[in-house]
C-alpha cells in the first residue's frame, strides 16, 4: 500500500481548491481497502473515502487523516427474469468512471440511466447524493450498494429502500456521513426504449432538433449536447457542478413569493411541495455571469448556478463568495440557498 504524505487537497477536487491531507491512498479492491483501514486505526487516523472530487469543497485547513480514493474497478451484468422481461442488474465497482458506465450499458442498447450522461465522477458516489439530471435518479435503478461499515467492521449490502434517499440526498450524506464506504453498486436496467413524455428540457430540445426515434443512445447524445451547451468542462474551467440545489418550498409560500414575482418558474414537488430553480433566483438578482475579479470566482455565463474557480487562492474566497450570492438572493425572495458539494472535512 502507498500512502502519499501531505497530498495537495487541490487535486482531489474539480473545484482545485483546499488544503493539505495528511495521508492519502488509492484502492483499488476490498482487501487495499481493508488494508487502508487497518493501517488508518492503527496510526488512530481519521478516514475519508473520495471519488473523483467532483463534488467536494476542499477547507483551506486541510484533513488531518488519511484520505482513501476508490478506484474499485467491476463490471458484470446478470440478465434476470424471463426473456421476455429483458431486465438486466448491473453490477458495479464503485471506483468506474460514471460516464463510462452509462456509455457501455447505451451502446448495449439498456435504458434506465441514459439520462445521467455526462455526470462527472465514480459510480461509487452516486448514491451519496442520489445523483439526478434530467428526469433521472440513481434512486429509480439503484437495487443496492455494498459498502464497509465503519461501525461494525463488516461489509454489508444495503438495500435502495434502507438507503434514506430524497432529492440531492441520502443517507450516506446525512445520518450516516462517513460510517459506509461504498464498494460496488448494483442497478437494474432494461433492454428496449426510453418512453416519453420525457424532462421538460430534454422535450423541448428532442422536438427542437427534431428526433423521434428515442433509443437510450438518442437520448444520450441529446443530453450530452443540452450539458455541453450549459456547462463548463470541470477539466478546463474548474467547477463542482451545480453550487446550490433548487429550493424546496410550501405551495403556500409559493402563492406568496408569486405575488410579488408573477414568473416565478417551478415544478411540483409532491407532498404540497414547489421545487424552485435556484438558476433563474440567482439570475433574477442579477448574478448570473457575475465576476469577483478580486476573489478569483464567477458564475457561469451560461448557468449561473455552477460557480467557477477563476484563479482563488483560498476555497474561503470561494465560500465568501457563495454567502454573498446566498444572502442577496434571501434577501429579495426569503430563500435560503442551500450548497450542494460537500464541504470536507
Ligand atoms: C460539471 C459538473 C456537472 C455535474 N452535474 C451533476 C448532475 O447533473 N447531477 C448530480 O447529481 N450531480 C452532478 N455533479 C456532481 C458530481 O458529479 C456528483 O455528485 C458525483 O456523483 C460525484 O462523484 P465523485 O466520484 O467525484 O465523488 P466525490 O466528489 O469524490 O465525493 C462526493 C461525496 O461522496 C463521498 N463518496 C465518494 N465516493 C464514495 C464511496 N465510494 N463511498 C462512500 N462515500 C463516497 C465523498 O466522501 C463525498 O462526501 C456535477 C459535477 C460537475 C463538476
Amino acid at each position: 500500500m502507498e500512502i502519499l504524505q501531505n497530498a495537495n487537497l487541490e487535486d482531489y477536487s474539480t473545484m482545485r481548491l483546499g488544503g493539505l491531507a495528511a495521508y492519502l491512498t488509492n484502492v483499488a479492491d476490498r482487501e487495499q481497502l481493508k488494508e487502508a483501514i487497518t493501517w488508518a486505526k492503527q496510526h488512530r487516523l481519521p478516514v475519508i473515502m473520495i471519488g473523483q472530487g467532483s463534488n467536494i469543497i476542499w477547507k483551506d485547513s486541510g484533513f488531518d487523516g488519511l484520505v482513501i480514493c476508490n478506484r474499485i474497478l467491476y463490471y458484470q451484468e446478470e440478465p434476470i427474469g424471463d426473456k421476455a422481461d429483458k431486465t438486466v442488474l448491473v453490477k458495479i465497482g464503485a471506483g468506474e468512471n460514471w460516464d463510462k458506465v452509462v456509455e457501455r450499458t447505451v451502446s448495449r442498447g439498456m435504458s434506465g440511466i441514459e439520462s445521467l450522461s455526462l455526470i462527472p465522477g465514480t459510480a461509487g458516489a452516486t448514491p451519496v447524493q442520489n445523483v439526478g439530471a434530467y428526469g433521472q435518479e440513481i434512486r429509480d435503478t439503484l437495487v443496492s450498494v455494498e459498502a464497509y461499515d465503519n461501525q461494525t467492521g463488516d461489509f454489508v449490502i444495503i438495500n435502495q429502500e434502507d438507503c434514506g434517499f430524497g432529492y440531492r440526498t441520502s443517507r450516506f450524506k446525512t445520518v450516516d456521513r462517513g460510517r459506509f464506504y461504498i464498494t460496488m453498486i448494483t442497478i437494474q436496467l432494461r433492454y428496449g426504449n426510453p418512453k416519453p413524455p420525457f424532462y421538460p428540457a430534454l422535450q423541448n430540445f428532442l422536438a427542437d432538433s427534431g428526433i423521434v426515434n428515442f433509443t437510450p443512445q438518442t437520448i444520450r447524445n441529446a443530453v450530452i449536447a443540452i450539458r455541453q451547451a450549459k456547462l463548463p468542462d470541470p477539466v478546463l474551467v474548474p467547477n463542482c457542478g451545480s453550487f446550490f440545489a433548487n429550493p424546496v418550498i410550501e405551495e403556500s409560500e409559493y402563492a406568496r413569493l408569486q405575488v410579488a414575482h408573477p414568473n416565478l418558474p417551478n415544478w411540483p414537488f409532491g407532498d404540497g411541495k414547489m421545487k424552485i430553480p435556484a438558476a433563474w433566483l440567482i439570475e433574477e438578482v442579477g448574478m448570473k455571469d457575475f465576476h469577483d475579479i478580486e476573489m478569483g470566482v464567477a458564475t457561469w455565463v451560461n448557468q449561473p448556478l455552477v460557480l467557477i474557480n477563476r484563479g482563488a487562492k483560498a476555497s474561503q474566497q470561494l465560500l465568501d463568495f457563495r454567502d454573498r450570492i446566498a444572502h442577496v438572493v434571501n434577501l429579495r425572495f426569503s430563500i435560503l440557498l442551500e450548497q450542494e458539494p460537500e464541504l470536507l472535512p
